[in-house]
Parts: C-alpha cells; sequence; structure tokens
C-alpha cells in the first residue's frame, strides 16, 4: 500500500469537507472535484455540494423556474437563504456543471455527468443548460445517466398489505387501526388468490419489485407462499415487520433473501420483546441480510439512545427516523404542524450521537428543513434524506401504492384514504394512480408554514415541509375529493 497516496487522499477529503464552511463560493472547486478520477473524492464533494446547494437536493415535484433571487428572507435561517441565493440565474449549480462538462470528451463527460445525475433538483435545469449551451450530445447522455439512476432508485413496484392485524397497537401507526381492521369486512387478510392475482397483475404490468407491509406481514399465514410466487415471477422483494418473529418465520426470511428488512422499533417493543426484536436483527445481519431500524419520535423527550442501543447491538448500521406524523384515515394530529419545531433540538443530538457512532441516520419522512440548524440540516442534505422522504411523485405518482388486503389502494401509507375499486382492474399502475393525482398534486401546492410562500425551496415543490398528511384533513380531503378517492365507476382522468 502506497501510504503517502493514502495520506494525500485524507487531506483532500478533509479539505472538500472542509470547504462548506466557506460556503457557497466554494462550489465552483466543488464541481472541479467531481471530474477527478477517484471515486472517493467525487462522494465526498457530492456531500459537500449537497450540504452548501439545497435546491439540487430536494427533488423537483413540479416544474417551475422562477428564480430564487429576491424572494423573501424573513423568518428563514441564513445557511438556507445563502445556498439558494442566484439559483435559477447565470451562476448558479447547472451552470457550473454545463460549464465544465463543455470541453470534456466521451468518456471523461460519461463520468462527470453521471456524478452530477445525482442532484435531483437540478437534472432538469443541468440538462436545460447543456442544450443552452449547444452541448446535445452531452444533453442527451446526461439525460441517459438521469433515467438509469432514475430506474435504479425508484425502479416500479408495489407494496402488499396482505394483512392488517398487529400485535402491537401504537396510537400512530398509520397503517388502519388494527382492532377496527379485524372487525372490518374490507380488511380481512388477503385472498390467497387475490395475492395471486395482484402477481399475475404486476407481472402483465413490468412490476418487478414487491414490498410487504401491514399490519404485520408475519402474520400473514402464507406470506412465505405469497414470496415464493413472486420470485417465480422473477421479482425481488422487500419488507417491514415488527420484527416479532419466531425462528421458524427467521428461518424462512432468511431463506428468501429479502432486499431490506425494515424493523419498526416501535415503543411498545421492552422487556423480552426488545430482547426477540434485537435477536432477531441480529441474526438476519449475520446472515448478510440488510436489515434497517425504523422509528419514530413520538415526542421531543423521547429517548432516541433506545434506538442507537438496539442498531449497536444487533450490528445495524441504519436508523430511518421520522417524526410521529398525523394519521389521514384516524384524523390523528398527533404532531401539529405549530409543533414540529420542538423537535428541531432531538433530531440534532440524534444525528450527531449516530455519526458519532458511525450509524446512518436518515429522515424517512420529511421535516422542514428551515426549523434544523445548518449542521443538522447538512448532515439530512448530504446523506440524501431529502431525496427520498417523501417520492410520491416518482413513477407518475405510482411510486409508493399501497394495496390494502382487498386489493382496494391508496397513493400511500401515509394518505390512506382508498380508491375503492380493485387495483387489478386498471390497465398498470400509473392508470391506477390517476384516480388520486389531482389531490395530490393539490395538497403539494398546499405550503405548510406562513413562511413557504416566500421560500425559495418551495419552488418547483422541492419543500413539502412534512407528509403531505398534515395538509389532508380527512373528511375535507376525501369528501371533497371522492370521485378521485373512492372511485367505483368510471376511472377519473385528473393530471399527468
Ligand atoms: S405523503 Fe409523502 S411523506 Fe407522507 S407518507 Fe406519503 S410518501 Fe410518505
Ligand atoms: S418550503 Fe416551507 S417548510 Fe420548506 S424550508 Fe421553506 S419555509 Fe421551511
Amino acid at each position: 500500500m502506497d501510504i503517502t497516496r493514502d495520506i494525500d487522499l485524507i487531506a483532500r477529503l478533509l479539505e472538500i469537507k472542509k470547504a462548506r464552511a466557506t460556503g457557497p463560493e466554494a462550489l465552483e472547486m466543488l464541481v472541479g472535484v467531481l471530474a477527478e478520477p477517484h471515486p472517493a473524492l467525487a462522494g465526498a464533494a457530492i456531500a459537500s455540494i449537497s450540504a452548501l446547494s439545497p435546491m439540487a437536493v430536494f427533488p423537483e415535484r413540479l416544474h417551475d423556474d422562477t428564480q430564487a433571487e429576491g424572494l423573501g428572507e424573513e423568518g428563514l435561517p441564513g445557511w438556507l437563504v445563502g445556498g439558494c441565493r442566484g439559483w435559477g440565474g447565470l451562476a448558479d449549480l447547472p451552470s457550473l456543471i454545463a460549464g465544465k462538462a463543455a470541453p470534456m470528451l466521451a468518456p471523461e463527460a460519461e463520468v462527470f455527468l453521471e456524478r452530477a445525475a445525482v442532484f435531483q433538483g437540478a437534472q432538469r435545469l443541468i440538462y436545460k443548460r447543456l442544450r443552452g449551451a449547444g452541448l446535445d450530445s452531452h444533453a442527451a447522455l446526461f439525460r441517459q445517466k438521469v433515467l438509469e439512476l432514475r430506474r435504479k432508485q425508484f425502479p416500479a413496484q408495489v407494496s402488499l398489505s396482505a394483512t392488517m392485524a398487529c400485535q402491537l397497537r401504537c396510537d400512530f401507526c398509520i397503517a388502519e387501526d388494527s382492532v377496527a381492521a379485524a372487525e372490518s369486512l374490507r380488511s380481512r387478510p388477503v385472498t390467497y388468490d387475490d395475492a395471486m392475482a395482484l402477481l399475475d397483475w404486476m407481472d402483465a404490468h413490468g412490476v418487478k419489485r414487491l414490498s410487504l407491509t401491514g399490519g404485520e406481514p408475519t402474520l400473514y399465514e402464507r406470506v412465505s407462499d405469497i414470496i415464493d410466487e413472486a420470485r417465480k415471477r422473477g421479482m425481488e422483494f422487500y419488507f417491514s415487520t415488527n420484527g416479532l418473529f419466531g425462528s421458524a418465520m427467521l428461518k424462512k426470511i432468511i431463506e428468501r433473501r429479502p432486499l431490506c428488512v425494515t424493523m419498526h422499533l416501535a415503543p411498545e417493543i421492552t422487556g423480552a420483546r426488545l430482547e426477540e426484536f434485537v435477536s432477531n436483527a441480529r441474526s438476519l445481519v449475520e446472515a448478510g441480510i440488510y436489515a434497517v431500524i425504523r422509528c419514530n419520535i413520538v415526542t421531543p423527550e423521547d429517548d432516541y439512545t433506545r434506538f442507537l442501543e438496539a442498531a449497536t447491538a444487533s450490528g445495524i448500521k441504519e436508523i430511518r427516523a421520522a417524526v410521529a406524523m398525523p394519521n389521514s384515515m384516524r384524523a390523528n394530529a398527533y404532531v401539529s404542524a405549530e409543533h414540529l419545531k420542538s423537535y428541531s433540538r432531538i433530531l440534532a443530538s440524534f444525528a450527531r450521537e449516530a455519526d458519532e457512532r458511525c450509524v446512518l441516520l436518515v429522515l424517512t419522512k420529511p421535516y422542514p428543513p428551515c426549523m434544523l440548524d445548518e449542521e443538522t440540516a447538512g448532515r439530512f442534505l448530504s446523506n440524501g434524506s431529502y431525496e427520498t422522504n417523501c417520492s410520491i411523485q416518482k413513477n407518475g405518482f405510482s411510486n409508493n401504492l399501497v394495496v390494502y388486503p382487498d386489493l382496494s389502494f391508496s397513493p400511500c401509507l401515509g394518505l390512506n384514504g382508498r380508491v375503492s375499486r380493485r387495483i387489478v382492474e386498471y390497465e398498470g399502475p400509473r392508470d391506477a394512480s390517476l384516480a388520486f393525482i389531482a389531490p395530490v398534486r393539490e395538497l403539494m401546492g398546499e405550503h405548510l408554514l406562513e413562511q413557504c410562500g416566500s421560500c425559495p425551496l418551495s419552488i418547483g415543490a422541492r419543500c413539502i415541509g412534512a407528509c403531505l398528511s398534515y395538509r389532508a384533513d380527512p373528511p375535507e380531503f376525501y369528501g371533497q375529493h371522492s370521485h378521485a378517492l373512492r372511485t367505483h365507476g368510471p376511472r377519473t382522468h385528473g393530471g399527468s
């Protein structure tokens, strides 16, 4: 090993990380690093650019070319305003990237543009700038890299709630109340025939990824048969669980090699249940299965160390956390939008301690970035949290399709108002999503806070503040859009 080169590399990595302190003026230098051959240097540059340029990180949910310059700054933190200033103008990040790409020949341009493609909020503008500079072949290459990345990050998938039953009764659970579910006709476990009909439908429409959610999927008697049938059709699968299952189920899971197991560490999991949870998590990790802990922060005083301790004890390296969201089905205003700010301190210390323990802490649902201090915002901006934590609009609004036991479906678990017509009656996921695109887009356009109207991050609905369920007052939302969301009859064609 060449120690001198390693020391050089470490020094460069530190320099790239420290460049964040210089502010947006460092962007030009960082864009230069994106072109360097060493992937570690490029990775560090991507993290630093992300921390400095929030407009490039938040995905554009709607197209909007308003310039960030001149928008109101009142009530917004300096790091946010500074990081957005100049966006849409001549020297913004997309222009720097297009300028850097201009003299490059194919092999170098390919690597550079592939790296630049990770900035979801900048993709459209980078393409536009390349075209505007007459760099048509670079623009075509960039477009291809964006599409490849999109297919990898957001493959077509469907989530099946095979059963709504669960051993636990968590107040904030965004799935339907399991006691009510057990009594409700339409929430009885999916029939095996219906599960097979869904797999056939997915197969016919090229959907090759199945997610199993709930309720608690391991309580569904024939869950391993569903997985086996999915695998016969060439599908991958992953699932969410409360981690409370016996050794026979553990063996079945390990044998079937899920892409990921998301283990919800609910407040009710303590004592012997916690031991069972940790032991199952450890066995999955030891078997080489990618497992993550999912947790909800329910009060600003929660003890988040229990999540970190469970991760350390089981060897899990990633925690996905969210402030508990209102449940649109049960009208649960668990944490009001006004009180979200009181969670900023716990998020800051949770993120810092996770870093110290080398555990990746990502926000799995949006949290208003303007409520975070610069250091914490930088952590979440550079670790991918804000790129993926509400991807409801991806794949033509069909990215998060959740299918319930009676094959009714919803845009996602958070907005769990159901379209009653069975999903298998639609001509594919995009066709099914036409039933709710209009109301979901409308929700996206509604500001969470008063200051959102003058915040650059609201351009293109990049920042939605918090989960759309905050804005979906159930009676009003489902009443007003009853045709769109509860349609039995002809489909509603309400958007693109
Ligand atoms: S609206 Fe967005 S954040 Fe909320 S549950 Fe759906 S996908 Fe997640
Ligand atoms: S859009 Fe609204 S919630 Fe998001 S950062 Fe701006 S002010 Fe905060």
